[in-house]
């Protein structure tokens, strides 16, 4: 293969400043042991553990600074496992439970061997990150059901980036925002330079490794089109608009091997009035399981109740998405309320469900008609929305197996809902050092986080994984990049 090589002006290397000074760098950027792409989590584990290792470091960002963190700072938690209860964890969460679980959602589609690493390091990688500031809040009880399972960040996601970034900052590592990284020059597996256009300028960085954690390609409008058609112009982009998946098209394009199907993702329903970009966390609507769901012709679809919220809400967005227009409509009535997550935008209300079928623009007889069937079709059961209840359907198609509840008590609510993406599964295929397959044997080319998460998510998802791969893996990436660059 050609190494095609760009060599920039000469300048004299500056000192690691540390801070937005370093914006002011042209043409070439001060050369580093490991240079890391993306400013998410999975970046600024793998930074700040190259440091630990003693290497210089630079992080790329492609967001300017008030936006860095990716779709990290739009989280709330982290899955953990645990043997005994913790300040923040409840029961236990065995090492064979939690792959049992990843084993049921993907279908068997994953990577035991890289499965089992990150489970086994999801714990002590909450206690590595408490040692830079990160905090945790005791666990969480009500709508959610994951007190046991999963470690909640304590100000969310934004407070997690921001005690990383203060972390970074103090230990020396230099930070560029507005850095789009755009080329990579790879020779032989070997990681050479880099073109980044820094605030629009383009400059080249060089490394003696890297590490790739810029995320999926589920801010890419054009490539999900690519993918899914012209139903993609429907999906809403839960997250940053800046996972683009150009480093992922970089790599794929030089020989890197891909991991995952493109069209699987994870997507959930979420309102159908969020912005079409970085709506976070709070237009995810809950409210599926206590109520019907119908596409625009009236009709339901799928079993609402099929097994507990944090178990399928990563499969509706899909569900929508093969929805005519993907668009659907969530129907609950009065007892409903106050058993999910408060909505962003307040729910379409009426008092009878013609009413409410006219105010969300759909057929009145065939919706009412709805209702009624499933209304008739709903026995007697116990209600409790925390577990797996006997409130199910007879004789409806599609059934709803659990927390199945007339829809009779005024007044009524509808929800829009609209595919929500969260993140893209196809990445690159990494081992357990998290060296980039396909490149060469000798890589020096590390990828942690979204960019690799399809080794572990063939498909499906369990909540709170995305972070605890990106967390674990931006450890590996950060140390084995850090050895390769001889520190
Ligand atoms: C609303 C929402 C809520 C979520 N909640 C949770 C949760 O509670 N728990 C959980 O586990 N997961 C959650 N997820 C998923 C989680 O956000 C991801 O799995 C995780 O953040 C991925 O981390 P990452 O570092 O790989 O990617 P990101 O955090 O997205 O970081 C990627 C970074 O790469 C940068 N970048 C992209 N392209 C380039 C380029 N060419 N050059 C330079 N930089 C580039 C981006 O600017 C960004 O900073 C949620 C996602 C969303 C959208």
């Amino acid at each position: 293969m050609l190494c095609r090589e760009i060599v920039g002006g000469h300048r004299p290397p500056l000192q690691w400043a540390n801070d937005i000074r370093l914006q002011a760098v042209r043409e070439q950027i001060p050369e580093a042991d490991v240079a890391v792409i993306g400013g998410g989590n999975a970046a600024l584990c793998a930074a700040l553990v190259a440091r630990e290792s003693g290497a210089s470091v630079v992080v790329l960002e492609c967001a300017p600074v008030e936006y860095r963190g990716g779709n990290s700072r739009h989280t709330r938690n982290m899955r953990c496992m645990h043997e005994a209860p913790t300040e923040v964890l409840t029961d236990a969460y065995t090492e064979k439970e939690y792959l049992d679980d990843l084993q049921r959602v993907t279908g068997g589609n994953t990577s035991e061997q890289l499965a089992r690493l990150i489970i086994r390091g999801s714990f002590e990688t909450t206690q590595w990150m408490t040692s830079y500031g990160v905090r945790f809040q005791r666990s969480l009880e009500g709508t959610l059901h994951l007190g046991r399972t999963n470690a909640f960040f304590l100000g969310g996601g934004k407070a997690l980036m921001n005690a990383y970034y203060a972390a970074a900052r103090k230990r020396g590592i230099g930070v560029l925002y507005n850095a789009e990284v755009e080329e990579l020059h790879i020779c032989e597996g070997r990681f050479k330079s880099g073109r980044v256009l820094l605030n629009g300028e383009p400059a080249e960085f060089r490394a003696k490794s890297v590490v790739v954690a810029s995320g999926g390609f589920e801010a890419n409008l054009e490539w999900l089109e690519r993918v899914w058609g012209e139903a993609a112009r429907n999906f809403i982009i839960r997250g940053t608009p800046y996972n683009k998946g150009r480093v992922l098209k970089l790599l794929l394009d030089q020989g890197a091997e891909p991991v995952g199907d493109p069209k699987q993702c994870h997507a959930v329903a979420i309102d159908g009035r969020a912005p079409k970009f970085d709506g976070g966390i709070v237009t995810r609507l809950d409210c599926v399981p206590l109520g019907i769901v119908v596409n625009k012709r009236g009709d339901r679809f799928y079993d609402e109740g099929e097994d507990l919220w944090p178990k399928r809400y990563a499969i509706w967005g899909r569900l929508v998405a093969q929805q005519p227009d993907q668009i659907a409509y969530s129907i609950i009535d009065s007892k409903a309320i106050g058993r999910f997550m408060p909505s962003v935008f307040p729910p379409i209300s009426a008092q009878t469900i013609p009413e409410l079928a006219r105010a969300l623009g759909l057929p009145l007889e065939k919706v009412e008609s709805t209702v009624r069937q499933f209304n008739l079709a709903v026995r007697p059961g116990r209600f409790d929305h925390q577990i797996l209840d006997d409130c199910r359907t007879e004789g409806l198609d599609p059934p709803k197996s659990h927390w199945a509840q007339t829809i009779d008590r005024p007044p009524f609510y509808g929800y829009p809902l609209r595919p929500g993406i969260t993140f893209t599964y196809l990445g690159v295929k990494v081992n357990e050092r998290a060296e980039v397959q396909g490149l060469g044997k000798t890589t020096n080319v590390f990828a942690a986080g979204e960019i690799m998460a399809g080794n572990v998510l063939g498909k499906g998802y369990l909540a709170g994984f995305g972070m605890t791969i990106g967390s674990v893996f931006g450890h590996i990436a950060g140390r084995e990049a850090a050895r390769a660059a001889g520190c």
